[in-house]
């Protein structure tokens, strides 16, 4: 991603604002505030590398708005992180915890490397200097991080550490995603594909879907995009097409997912399942780019993968009719436009893909509290949390005969607002409210 594509998902993310406003009855003062992030720091992390020298990397972490509560989203370590993208990715998470309603801000950390480059210790020892540079922004009443793109339980634990280390005290509510034994949540590893599962039971229902008939393309593959598919193929979907950042593959009767999924997370590569050897022989299945998977001719199209997927320049060649966003920022407002113009249905990121930091929330709260839940319980209040959201986003797309997006971000910008008119805005100070 170039440095002006990256300033443009930001400058694009905010565009989502405008176009809600109208929507969500708020004061004006309230969308002047959140087109600022609160707080943005850029840090660079030495690192001693295996062979005795040394590189320095670049890390961010962007706190977006603490109105609702702490600042609160997901590390990401990619080559393409860069600051603007932090700045998108911690305003959608603003938003989407606003939408399910839990008191958090938006927050976001990134570092620029590939991590599949640097060995289990550097990535620790990288893992742990970025907490010591990022020590004084985050905290469990301040900014609470999480996992994201390339970053897993184990990292999150190596951070919990590292923070208790520097305040010299054990402090589990710092971070959420952590491994269970060092104070995670049961639930967590499978959430954001979970929630994504329960929007899409939820049109199931209300379009009298039958599974058997849906045919169900996910580009990623990784933890969000894995359990989706894992969970909607043993309702009877047919997941036809997969992807991963190597490419993906397709077969018109679909793929036994647990199969796919084992291989995935045997060979780090879905490659694996067709290239050499005998498991390629088991499994017949076409081949295609990322590109072309999202343009297949499917009942439900899952992005799962990174940003600026679908764009305007292939989203006239979208066929499906669905698209559920389970990763984030993965279309841009162009194709919203074009996609909406052709009455395709968009349940949007900032609600699709909310599971994983509502179990988050849990995880905080389980944190503080000391006290550890059942994975029925966690299964059974995220299940309430999503069903209450998604059925009011689409009520209020149905009143407002708007599209689902702008009916979410109408949604968020309300309570959001609510938080920050509570403290008094212009109207109120001027004596202009009676
Ligand atoms: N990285 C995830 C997201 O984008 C989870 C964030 C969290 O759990 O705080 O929603």
């Amino acid at each position: 991603m170039s440095a002006i594509e990256a300033e443009n998902i930001f400058s694009d993310a905010i565009l989502r604002l405008d176009r809600a406003f109208e929507y969500a009855q708020m004061d004006p003062e309230v969308l002047e505030r959140l087109k600022y992030p609160r707080t943005s720091i850029q840090v660079s992390i030495p690192v001693r590398m295996d062979d005795g020298t040394l590189r320095v990397f670049e890390g961010y972490r962007v706190r977006y708005d603490d109105s609702r509560g702490p600042g609160k989203g997901g590390i990401r370590f990619h080559p393409q992180v860069s600051l603007p993208e932090v700045k998108a990715l911690a305003f959608w998470m603003t938003c989407k915890c606003a939408v399910v309603g839990i008191p958090f801000g938006g927050a976001k950390g990134g570092i620029t490397v590939n991590p599949k480059e640097l060995s289990r210790l550097e990535l620790e020892r990288l893992s742990r200097g970025f907490v010591q540079q990022i020590a004084d922004f985050i905290g469990p009443e301040t900014d609470v991080p999480a996992p994201d793109v390339y970053t897993n339980a184990m990292i999150m634990g190596w951070m919990m550490d590292e923070y208790s280390k520097l305040r010299r005290q054990r402090m589990p509510a710092v971070i959420t995603g952590k491994p269970i034994p060092l104070g995670g949540s049961l639930g967590r590893d499978d959430a954001t594909g979970r929630g994504a599962y329960y929007c899409i039971k939820e049109l199931e229902s209300r379009r009298d879907w039958q599974p058997r008939e849906m045919r169900v393309a996910v580009q990623g593959f990784g933890n969000a995009g894995q359990h989706v598919a894992r969970l909607l193929h043993a309702d009877g979907y047919k997941i036809v097409a997969v992807s991963d950042s190597q490419g993906a593959i397709y077969h018109p009767d679909g793929f036994d997912v647990p199969s796919l999924a084992y291989m995935k997370n045997e060979s780090r590569r879905l490659e694996a399942v067709y290239c050499d050897g005998s498991v390629c022989e088991s499994v017949n299945a076409e081949r295609l780019s990322n590109g072309e998977l999202l343009e297949l001719d499917v009942d439900l199209l899952i992005p799962a993968a990174m940003e600026n997927q679908i764009t305007a320049e292939n989203a006239h060649r979208i066929k499906a009719p669905v698209v559920v966003e389970v990763a984030n920022g993965p279309t841009t407002s162009e194709a919203d436009e074009i996609l909406n113009g052709k009455g395709t249905l968009i349940v949007p990121d900032i609600l699709a893909n909310a599971g994983g930091v509502t179990v988050s929330y849990f995880e905080w709260v389980q944190n503080k509290a000391g006290y550890y839940w059942p994975l029925e319980e966690v299964h059974a209040k995220l299940h309430t949390i999503m069903v209450r959201e998604f059925d009011n986003v689409y009520e209020l797309m149905n009143e407002q005969q708007i599209d689902m997006r702008t009916a979410a971000y109408a949604l968020a910008l309300r309570r959001i607002g609510e938080a920050i008119s509570a403290g008094g805005t212009g109207r109120y100070f001027s004596g202009n409210d009676a």
